[in-house]
């Protein structure tokens, strides 16, 4: 069974294995035809459930062959340019190479003990991305699972500073994001024990946007109530609309009332390193702490993320010092244990993808493949403007589009509507030659294409419109013959 294990007396097989693995994933990726196959879940589970743990294959190109059945057969692809659903992204080839290099060497980022030189990368990330928002000189960070897991932390990091030293309940503490803000939000607010009406929606404009009057409204109520503001959530590209709040003025707004302030720009983080773009983030510099997803705007496979801090001595509240980890006096020694401000131990040296991928595309080159997105949404905005098969909600300020299938002759009944919307957009992952999202909107059922995808061109977002009023109207038919 050592053979089995990667030491000196193994490379060779472990260089075959490493081939046979990518010759298989690259065949998939080639031969996809569609973004899915249109698989049930009944159907896969069988097949997964057939499979005995207990009895080992014979060999690892039997495990392979098995694993093409069970998974890569009916696997979702997101390189596919029809696929249109989540805020996934087709991932650039050198953060592949470092995911291959890292997951071999298997270094734990938790201590410089278990990485080494991989702590050093991590940091250098952290201080590159950390300028590229304008942080500041005391700002510091740490990678993360994903924006979840940022924003808790960064919640975490808020509350600490707001209640101090003093653990003895006090007042009610508040936390205020824009209605159309990650679900995130909430839950982090949950599991930090907060009250569970201590989020506090506030209104959005046309756009989606927060607004800072209501904001100041809310946040002046807070006060007379006798609560404690803990943070604000500002929004740098909602998950639905792409919307970005307006930091400078919910910036101003934080300094005047000594709040925390946090943007989650999970999605929007792209825009740090825009050519052309980037001006959308302004504001962002005056942050207390910022969500960043490269897992989603800078093409890298999943997990790859961060949450940075403007003051580096606010990560402590993430820390804990273990006499057979991290024990104080390695701090005073200065060696640098990223367990020290993270919610983490054990983790991932994920960073290297970013690394390989600004050593070898850039960051004007993962910047261009983010605009050539946007660009493609604002197409997409005029195309479905112009299609009176279709109601779109808002321009999209990232690369979003929200609409509905309302064609001018179809009936006035907005519940079959809603219906011939929801049926549409599972028709067509049945069918599986795309895959877009579902939203509500005001009560009502919308569509919803999420773009990361440069490949996608204008002419397969018509394409798949088609294809859903195609659904759409089948299903009006069939209801009206019914
Ligand atoms: C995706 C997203 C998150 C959650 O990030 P995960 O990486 O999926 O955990 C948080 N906030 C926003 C705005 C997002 O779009």
């Amino acid at each position: 069974m050592q053979s089995h294990l990667l030491n000196s007396a193994s490379v060779d097989t472990y260089r075959q294995l490493v081939r046979d693995g990518s010759d298989l994933v690259a065949r998939h990726v080639a031969a996809a035809q569609r973004p899915f196959t249109g698989v049930t879940p009944h159907a896969l589970a069988r097949e997964v459930g057939a499979v005995d743990l207990d009895a080992p294959l014979a060999d690892t190109r039997a495990a392979l062959d098995e694993l093409s059945r069970l998974y890569l057969r009916d696997a979702v692809w997101f390189h596919h340019p029809r696929y249109l659903a989540h805020l996934n992204c087709p991932v650039l080839l050198p953060a592949l190479l470092g995911e291959t290099v890292l997951t071999a060497v298997n270094s734990s980022l938790d201590t410089w003990d278990q990485s080494a030189g991989g702590t050093l990368i991590e940091r250098r990330l952290i201080e590159w991305t950390a300028a590229r928002i304008g942080l500041g000189p005391d700002a510091d960070g740490v990678f993360t699972s994903g924006g979840t897991q940022s924003n808790l932390q960064a919640l975490l990091l808020a509350r600490e500073e707001a209640v101090g030293a003093d653990r003895s309940g006090g007042p009610r503490l508040r936390i205020f994001a824009s209605d159309a803000a990650h679900f995130s939000v909430v839950k982090s607010a949950r599991l930090l024990g907060l009250a569970a009406d201590a989020v506090v929606p506030v209104a959005t404009d046309d756009r989606r946007r927060m607004e800072p009057a209501a904001l100041e409204r809310a946040l002046e109520r807070c006060r007379r109530a006798g609560e404690l503001p803990m943070a604000v959530v500002a929004t740098a590209g909602t998950t639905d609309f792409g919307s970005i709040d307006p930091l400078p003025a919910i910036a101003e707004t934080c300094a005047r009332h000594g709040v925390w302030l946090h943007v989650d720009a999970a999605y929007g983080c792209g825009l740090l390193v825009s050519p052309t773009r980037r001006t959308r983030l302004a504001g962002i510099e005056q942050a207390d702490s910022v969500t960043v997803d490269f897992h989603k705007s800078f093409f890298q496979p999943v997990s790859s993320s961060a949450v940075l801090v403007r003051d580096a001595r606010t990560l402590r509240h993430a820390g804990h010092h273990a006499d057979y980890l991290n024990p104080r006096r390695m701090a005073e020694r200065g060696i640098p244990n990223q367990v020290d401000g993270s919610l983490q131990t054990t983790r991932r040296f994920d960073a290297l993808k970013l690394w390989l991928t600004l050593r070898v595309v850039g960051a004007d080159g993962v910047g261009e493949l983010f605009d050539s997105v946007l660009d493609r949404a604002a197409e997409g905005h005029s195309l479905l403007v112009g299609d009176e098969r279709f109601h779109v909600v808002v321009e999209p300020q990232l690369s979003t589009l929200v609409f509905r299938w309302t064609p001018p002759r179809a009936p006035r009944d907005a519940a079959l509507i809603d219906a011939a919307n929801l049926h549409a957009r599972e028709a067509l992952a049945a069918s599986g030659a795309a895959v877009v999202a579902g939203t509500v909107v005001d009560g009502r059922h919308f569509l919803k294409f999420t773009l990361l995808n440069p490949a996608t061109t204008v002419a397969d977002l018509a394409a798949v419109l088609d294809l859903l009023d195609g659904h759409a109207t089948a299903y009006l038919a069939a209801d009206r013959a019914a």
